[in-house]
C-alpha cells in the first residue's frame, strides 16, 4: 500500500496497543525468558536428541592423530569453508559430525514438508562450482541434503570425515600450539586450526512442561522424525490421534501433511506465525539452459544490491524526520500484517479458529512463514486448534497435554519447540589459553571480533554465532564467514606464522560496534517474545547479532584482510 493510501494514525495506534497487550500477556506468563526451555535432556527425554535416521552405529577404534583443520559440524558452514580452504591448497581437513553424514540442518530435519523458503538459486551455495541448477524455485529438504553431499564429494571431504561422533571437549595446548579434541568415541584428535561450525539452530530444545516425562504415548522432536512410527508418507497415522506443540516455521510446514494423514490432529498453539503466500514453480529448463558460467555469483551480487532501499525510497526517507521514517515503516508493516489477517478470514471457515490464527505483532518479530496449505488445513474436520492464547501447554499427563483442565489424549506427541539459538560449543566444552572456558568468558556478555574470533582462543573460528550479521539467506552469511576464515588460515600459512588470535583492542572495538548498532529503535523491545528478542530479555545488548547490515559486515571482513596485523596477534 502506498503511503498516501494509509489509514489515520489512530488505526495504527489501536493495533499497536493490541500488540503490546499480547506481548505483556506472554511476558507475564514467562518472566524466566530463555530459561523456559531445556536442551540438556536426561532420563527418558535424553533420547529426544538421538539420531533416528542412522541404520546402525558404525563401530570404530578411537582416533589418535593430527590434522591441520578440524571442523566441528558438517553442515553448510563446514562445506563452504572447506571449499575455500581447498582453493587455498589446504589438504588436511577433517569434519567431525554428530550425524551419520554431512548436511547439518538438512541431515536432521526430514519432517514431512521440509523445505527452505529462501529461493534455492540463492540459498543453495556453490551452484557455479557444482554446475547445478535447482529443480524448483524453493528446494525441498531432500534436494538440499543431496546438494550438501555433492559438495562433500566434490571437495573430497569424506576421506577424513568422522561421523556419529560428538565433540565433547576442545582444549588449547599452549606448549604445542595445537587444539586437543575429545569426543564421545574416546578420540584424542589434535588440530592446528579448529572451526566451530555447529550450526545456528541445531540442538533441539523442549519447553519445560510439568509431567512431560510421564507421557505414555510416543513422542519425538521434529528434527528427529520417527518414520518407523509414522511411516515414510505418514501412512501409519491413519488410526492415530496426533498432537503437535508449537506453530513456528517447522510446524507450519509439517501440519498440512499431518492433517492430511492423521486420524485426528490437535495443534497446540501459543503464538500464531505470520503466513504469507508462497509462490513456487519448477525451474524453467529454457532459463536453466541459457545460464552462463558464474551465473550464481552475479545473481547474488544483484540480490544483495536489491536489499538496499531503492533511490526513490532513499529520497522519500531523506525528506522525513527519524520519527516520520519510523512511523512510515510501522504503518507499512501493519498494512502487510492486516493483509495476512484478511487472507486468514478468507481461507479459514470457522470464525473463531480464524480469529485464533491471527498474529498480533510486527512482521519480523518472529520468523515470517510462507505457505499455501497451512491455513486451509484448519478447515479439515479432523484438525483441531487448541489456542492457548499465549499461555502454552504447561502440563502433560500420561494420556496427553492438558489445557484449562481438559486432557487431550494422544497416541503421538510431536514437539515443534525449536532449537538452542546460535550457541557456540553445544555438547562441547571449549577451553582456551590459561584454562579460560568459553562459557565462563561469555558469562558477562559475548566478546568477539566479527562473531568469528574471540581473544584467548587462538586459531579457533566460530561460524553462525552471535555478533555476526543477520541475513535472511543464512548461506550468504556462512559464505562470507567461510571466505574470511580461509583467508585467515591462508595468511598464517603464507606468512610463516603458527598462531592467529584476536587482539584485546580489536575485540573491544567490535563489541562497541555491536552495541552501537543495537537498540536504535524499540522494535525488538516492543516485539512479542520469541528467539529473535531472547524471549523478551532484550536488554542483552551485546549478545545478539551485529545490526549494522550485511553489506557493512562483509565490508568489515574484506577490509580486515588488509590489516591482519592490526586486528590480530600473529605469532
Ligand atoms: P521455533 O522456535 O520458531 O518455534 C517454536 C514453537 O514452539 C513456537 O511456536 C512456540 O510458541 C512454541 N512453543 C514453545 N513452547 C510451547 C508450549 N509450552 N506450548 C505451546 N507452544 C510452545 O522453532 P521452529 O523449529 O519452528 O523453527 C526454528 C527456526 O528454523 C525458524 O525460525 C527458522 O529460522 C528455521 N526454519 C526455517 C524454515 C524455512 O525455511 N521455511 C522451516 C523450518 C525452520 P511461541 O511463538 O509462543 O514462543
Amino acid at each position: 500500500m502506498a503511503a498516501h493510501e494509509r489509514q489515520p494514525q489512530e488505526y495504527y495506534d489501536a493495533i499497536k496497543a493490541r500488540f503490546a497487550e499480547e506481548r505483556d500477556l506472554r511476558l507475564a506468563y514467562r518472566p524466566e525468558g530463555t530459561a523456559q526451555f531445556v536442551s540438556d535432556l536426561d532420563g527418558d527425554l535424553a533420547r529426544i536428541a538421538d539420531d533416528p535416521y542412522a541404520t546402525e552405529i558404525v563401530e570404530r577404534d578411537p582416533i589418535d592423530d593430527e590434522v591441520e583443520v578440524l571442523i566441528i559440524g558438517g553442515g553448510f558452514s563446514a562445506l563452504l569453508t572447506s571449499a575455500r580452504l581447498r582453493e587455498f591448497g589446504v589438504e588436511s581437513i577433517r569434519i567431525v559430525e554428530r550425524g551419520a553424514d554431512v548436511g547439518g540442518t538438512w541431515y536432521w530435519n526430514r519432517y514431512p514438508g521440509v523445505a527452505c523458503d529462501v529461493p534455492a538459486y540463492d540459498y543453495l551455495p556453490l551452484l557455479d562450482e557444482l554446475d547445478y541448477v535447482p529443480t524448483h524455485r524453493y528446494a525441498g529438504g531432500q534436494e538440499i541434503w543431496d546438494h550438501c553431499r555433492a559438495i562433500a564429494r566434490k571437495y573430497d571431504l569424506y576421506d577424513l570425515a568422522v561421523f556419529q561422533t560428538t565433540v565433547t571437549s576442545t582444549v588449547w595446548d599452549e606448549a604445542t600450539g595445537r587444539w586437543h579434541i575429545g569426543t564421545d568415541r574416546g578420540d584424542r584428535m589434535r588440530a592446528k586450526f579448529v572451526i566451530c561450525a555447529n550450526g545456528t539452530l541445531s540442538k533441539p530444545k523442549l519447553s519445560r512442561i510439568a509431567g512431560m516425562e510421564t507421557f505414555a504415548g510416543h513422542a519425538f522432536h521434529t528434527s528427529r522424525w520417527d518414520f518407523a512410527y509414522t511411516g515414510t508418507n505418514l501412512e501409519k497415522l491413519g488410526d492415530k490421534v496426533v498432537g503437535i506443540i508449537g506453530t513456528g516455521a517447522t510446524a507450519v510446514q509439517a501440519i498440512p501433511h499431518l492433517g492430511a494423514q492423521a486420524k485426528e490432529l490437535v495443534v497446540f498453539q501459543r503464538t500464531p506465525s505470520t503466513i504469507d503466500f508462497k509462490e513456487d514453480w519448477p525451474t524453467d529448463p529454457n532459463w536453466a539452459r541459457r545460464l552462463q558460467p558464474g551465473w550464481q555469483s552475479k545473481r547474488r551480487e544483484r540480490v544483495l544490491r536489491a536489499i538496499e532501499p531503492s533511490e526513490d525510497t532513499k529520497a522519500r526517507w531523506a525528506a522525513m524526520t527519524p520519527e516520520e521514517k519510523l512511523r512510515d515503516q510501522e504503518q507499512a508493516n501493519i498494512d502487510r500484517l492486516m493483509r495476512i489477517h484478511r487472507r486468514i478470514e478468507e481461507t479459514v471457515h470457522d470464525p473463531a479458529t480464524a480469529e485464533s490464527l491471527k498474529p498480533w505483532y510486527m512482521i519480523m518479530c518472529k520468523r515470517p512463514c510462507f505457505h499455501n496449505e497451512y491455513l486451509p488445513t484448519f478447515n479439515r474436520p479432523n484438525v483441531h486448534l487448541v489456542d492457548t492464547r499465549g499461555r502454552g501447554v504447561t502440563e502433560i499427563r500420561p494420556e496427553g497435554p492438558v489445557f484449562e483442565d481438559r486432557v487431550y489424549p494422544l497416541d503421538l506427541l510431536i514437539y515443534a519447540t525449536g532449537f538452542e539459538v546460535q550457541k557456540t560449543g553445544i555438547w562441547n566444552r571449549i577451553v582456551g589459553r590459561d584454562g579460560l572456558d568459553l562459557d565462563g568468558k561469555y558469562a558477562d556478555g559475548i566478546r568477539t571480533v566479527f562473531g568469528i574470533h574471540t581473544a584467548g582462543f587462538p586459531n579457533l573460528f566460530i561460524m553462525g554465532g552471535y555478533q555476526a550479521s543477520f541475513q535472511f539467506n543464512l548461506t550468504d552469511l556462512l559464505a562470507v564467514q567461510g571466505d574470511h576464515i580461509a583467508a585467515c588460515i591462508d595468511h598464517v600459512r603464507r606468512s610463516g606464522r603458527d598462531v592467529i588470535d584476536a587482539s584485546a583492542d580489536a575485540e573491544q572495538w567490535w563489541v562497541d560496534e555491536v552495541i552501537s548498532n543495537r537498540g536504535k529503535t524499540r522494535f525488538s523491545e516492543d516485539c512479542t517474545p520469541g528467539y529473535y528478542n531472547f524471549e523478551g530479555e532484550f536488554q542483552r545488548r551485546q549478545d545478539g547479532n551485529y545490526n549494522g547490515g550485511f553489506r557493512n559486515y562483509n565490508a568489515h571482513l574484506i577490509s580486515a584482510r588488509d590489516r591482519f596485523d592490526r586486528l590480530f596477534e600473529l605469532a
